[in-house]
């Protein structure tokens, strides 16, 4: 439901590479707030575990769904 905090404290941010077209620069990257995210090229995100902080907004911001919490 829209407003509804979700706990994804025991999960892992992951880039669905079957999801992810890899054909631009991700608009995800510069919505995350601690710098997270990188891309190289158009290619697919990655990560920083030890910076994620788990909020979600490249979650709700990839429009093909690509980033999830596992
Ligand atoms: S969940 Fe939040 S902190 Fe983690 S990569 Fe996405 S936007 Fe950045």
């Amino acid at each position: 439901m829209f407003g509804r905090k979700v706990d994804n404290s025991d999960k892992t941010l992951t880039v669905n590479l079957n999801r992810c077209p890899q054909s631009h620069r991700c608009p995800s990257v510069s919505v995350c707030p601690v710098g997270a995210l990188s891309q190289v090229g158009n290619a697919a995100p990655v990560v920083d575990l030890d910076k994620c902080i788990k909020c979600g907004k490249c979650v709700n911001f990839c429009p093909m769904r690509a980033l999830s919490f596992k």
